[in-house]
């Protein structure tokens, strides 16, 4: 290594160029659902906006003719724990505790913290954390913050995760599992009735679900997977995040009334930070009390999923997608940036995912559904994505 560090970072950054994975901040202009880049107007199909509601011009007058008569600051000035805590932030988690039926919820700054926060506040040296070895990175990044004993099972290998339980239930005072609903660079659900049946086996055994890609896309009312699985109260932790299909930002946790708690009393990333701005929180819980309407929109997302599988499926043999993010694996980085530049030719804003977002080898062109997109822009999509 260099002894001069500037020398040896430049260094470093040539070698990810040289193998196709050097990352960029793209230089990006935004025209409602599409990208404009380099001069070239593309459709979004990249970002976590899976209902259209970002862009939904006619919801976000609604919600500005709502708020006028309410004076929501643009700050919070402070911790929740100091004076940030207004009453729009009650207001919105006590909805969160009337849609999920549960004793309570409680919201912080995003998932990142969520995730960071949670489980090393709760996991202590007496704990077990049995992770899916493909959760998120901020799942990961908590985990190391943890002073809990932590093994990551093979992904979805829940034969592997019932001899996890079965050598350490009585090793441990208790075991946290730790998945996501939804799988975010492979698409791919949790099989959350089979993890509810095996943590039910045990009276030491919690689980903390990721909804970040579930939340407003699954349900019956858009409450994630747990909501379409019928298994809210099975969960102990459900953690969702605002800054994706809902349209907004921050996170919340679903969980018992002594955990909020515990939570408020412990968890740095909820005490150690200014709350998120009034003004976001009341759009927020705008969205959420209008949630259950969005339901022709989770149908249209449905529905280019379809088409788009399909499509993939026919040029790759295989996708285990189940949801409206679908990766077409290419392989190679170089080959998954050069498909990328093909279909961002023709108008379709798809990036490619490198390592070390995923594993060597399985670069991918990543599709990220959004239900603003029409019919006729699927077809077209899928004419392309044909002649790739
Ligand atoms: C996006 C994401 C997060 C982080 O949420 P932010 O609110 O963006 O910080 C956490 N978990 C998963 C699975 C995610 O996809």
């Amino acid at each position: 290594m260099s002894k001069d560090i500037f020398a040896y970072l430049q260094n470093e950054l040539d070698s990810l160029a040289k193998s196709n994975n050097l990352r960029k901040l793209p230089e990006v202009h935004h025209d409602n659902n599409r990208i404009i880049r380099n001069g070239n107007n593309m459709l979004n199909i990249s970002s976590n906006d899976y209902l259209g509601l970002a862009s939904d011009v006619l919801l976000r007058n609604r919600f500005l003719e709502e708020c006028r008569d309410r004076d929501y600051l643009f700050t919070a000035s402070s911790s929740r724990l100091l004076t940030g805590n207004y009453t729009v932030y009650d207001e919105l988690e006590q909805h969160l505790v009337t849609l999920y039926g549960s004793e309570s919820a409680l919201v912080f700054n995003c998932g990142y913290h969520a995730n960071t926060g949670i489980l090393p506040a709760i996991a202590d040296a007496a704990t077990l954390v049995l992770a899916d070895k493909l959760v998120h990175a901020s799942i990961i990044d908590g985990l190391k913050l943890t002073d809990s004993k932590n093994i990551r099972f093979r992904h979805n290998n829940y034969e592997q995760l019932e001899r996890l339980l079965a050598h350490n239930a009585h090793l441990y005072d208790r075991i946290i599992i730790v998945v996501e609903s939804v799988y975010s660079m492979d698409g791919d659900l949790c099989d959350l009735l089979r993890i509810v049946a095996l943590k039910k086996q045990y009276d030491n055994v919690l689980l903390y679900v990721d909804e970040a890609h579930g939340v407003g896309v699954f349900g019956q009312t858009g409450l994630g997977l747990a909501q379409e699985c019928g298994c809210i109260k099975d969960v102990d932790f459900i953690v969702g995040t605002f800054g994706k299909a809902l349209a907004s930002t921050g996170a919340y946790v679903i969980c018992r009334s002594v955990v909020r708690e515990y939570l408020i009393n412990k968890m740095r990333p909820l005490i150690f930070t200014t709350a998120l701005p009034p003004v976001n929180i009341a759009w927020t819980k705008f969205i959420m009390e209008n949630l259950y309407s969005f339901e022709d929109k989770r149908k249209h997302l449905r529905s280019l999923y379809e088409n788009l599988i399909k499509a993939v499926k026919l040029k790759t043999g295989e996708c285990n997608s189940q949801s409206q993010i679908i990766p077409f694996v290419a392989g190679e980085s170089e080959k998954a940036v050069e498909m990328s530049v093909k279909l961002q030719k023709k108008g379709f804003y798809v990036l490619p995912v490198r390592p070390p977002t995923v594993p060597q080898g399985t670069s991918r062109l990543r599709f990220s559904l959004t239900a603003s997109i029409t019919k006729d822009e699927m077809d077209r999509l899928t004419e392309a994505i044909n002649q790739l």
